[in-house]
């Protein structure tokens, strides 16, 4: 199964679910969203969604067999979990419990309740509409920032890879420690590969990258998670130059 197939599809499937998942959502207005947010779960909804990517990984042949989703909400509602999924709270060990009970491989549930989680944090992302600069963090679902891009005229966006909010950020700044010197960056670009728009922007203080995109305008609209993929030759290169 290669990762690029993978991600497609996913991203195919939660763009072509319009229902709604998520009910009342209401937000206290503190940050991060997914710790001060009320919401109703659609669970007929989340069934019919959770059948829909069963089927989908079926036809990819990445499973092989149909999953009993009734059986398996009403274990998952037992356990007060959508809330807790929305958070990524789960406790240590959860994944493994649920899957022996159901006798379905503990990462075949876990990607389709991951697909699910992100439905789920974009609809929130979508109808909270929280687009504040300079936060660290993702502002709706808490998580660091996966990609980042720029702008031709300078401006540097980071996106989530949970939720797609994506957020701006300093030029010049690691969303991970924090750190704004300028001298502490160095961007990493691919050798013999002018024409990609992709390179690394790394931070010697913490070690952390974040790979980037160039846009080529200021109104380019990009799907985070398919960049992410299609510049993972960047996860094999920066380590290898900065020689961690
Ligand atoms: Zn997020
Ligand atoms: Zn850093």
């Amino acid at each position: 199964m290669d990762a690029k197939k993978l991600v497609s599809t996913m991203e195919k499937l939660i763009a072509g679910f319009d229902e709604k998942l998520l009910l009342n959502i209401s937000w206290n207005g503190k940050l991060p969203v997914t710790d001060n947010v009320e919401v109703e779960f659609n669970e007929e909804k989340i069934m019919e969604f959770l059948k829909r990517v069963n089927l989908e990984l079926i036809s990819l042949e990445l499973i092989n067999r149909k999953i009993n989703f009734p059986g398996l909400i009403t274990n998952f509602k037992d356990k007060g979990s959508f809330l807790k999924l929305l958070k990524d709270n789960l406790e240590e060990g959860f994944w493994e419990q649920f899957a022996l009970k159901q006798k379905v491989k503990k990462e075949i549930l876990a990607l389709h309740f991951l697909i699910l989680r992100r439905k789920m944090l974009r609809e929130l992302s979508n109808a909270i509409q929280n687009n504040q600069s300079n936060h660290q963090t993702c502002p709706t679902c808490g998580t660091l920032p996966g990609f980042a891009a720029i702008t031709p005229t300078g401006e540097r966006i980071l996106f989530c890879l949970e939720c797609q909010t994506q957020w701006r950020y300093y030029r010049l700044g690691c969303p991970k420690c924090g750190n704004k010197f300028h001298e502490d960056f160095i961007e990493i670009h691919p050798e013999g590969k002018e024409e990609t728009p992709y390179f690394g922007e790394v931070c010697k203080k913490c070690g952390s990258y974040l790979k980037t995109k160039k846009l080529k305008s200021n109104e380019e609209k990009i799907n985070p998670n398919l960049e992410d993929v299609e510049s993972l030759f960047l996860d094999y290169l920066i380590p290898k130059k900065i020689n961690y």
